[in-house]
């Protein structure tokens, strides 16, 4: 059985949606990749900045609320005071981050790096993504083996491709990432 691997680049984090008081309505807001960190005499507060999609308004997801500035690991916190991309894009990324401020996050756009392969193939397939990523695994398969969701039913239901560990394939979500068996046809 031949191994193969793609892997999930994310584009850019995704945008969330809110109610915009500018705006008047729940509108898509996107990371500004700018952290806000206020330090008072015994706590630090520490966001991250959105802004909405159509006008100047901002909103503040909040990363550390009133904490002891010594929690806070000192090459962390000069992440936040230097707007560190990498530290931005790591919780703009974070499905769990943005449930916790209360928002929903409108899946992100991403590339599928790897080989297709015909689904009578006997392949093993590794999708890996970059970051945890709520999106349906059915659409990453559909899009990549150009299957239609017909197609894709058949080969679930026939039980020529299957999860490790075992899913429901019709309807789970990659997160962290997915093993498939694809059998091949006999
Ligand atoms: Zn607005």
């Amino acid at each position: 059985m031949e191994k193969k691997t793609w892997e999930i680049q994310v584009l850019s984090p995704p945008h969330i949606l809110k109610y915009c008081k500018k705006c008047g309505k729940k509108v898509e807001f996107t990371c500004s990749g700018q952290f806000r960190v206020n330090a008072q005499r015994r706590y630090l507060d520490v966001w991250l900045i959105y802004k909405c999609i159509h006008c100047s308004a901002t909103w503040n997801a909040a990363v550390f609320s009133r904490v002891s500035p010594q929690s806070i690991p000192a090459e962390l916190l000069d992440g936040f005071y230097r707007n560190d991309e990498a530290l931005a894009k790591r919780y703009a990324m974070d499905i769990a981050f943005l449930r916790g401020n209360g928002v929903e996050a409108v899946p992100p756009q991403y590339s599928i790096i790897g080989d297709s392969f015909s689904p009578n193939e006997a392949v093993e397939l590794e999708i890996k993504p970059e970051y945890s990523l709520p999106v349906r695994v059915s659409s990453l398969i559909r899009a990549k083996l150009h299957l239609s969701q017909k197609e894709y039913l058949q080969l679930a239901a026939d039980r020529t491709m299957r999860s490790i560990p075992a899913q429901d394939l019709r309807k789970c979500r990659l997160n962290d990432g997915i093993t498939l068996i694809f059998t091949g046809q006999p």
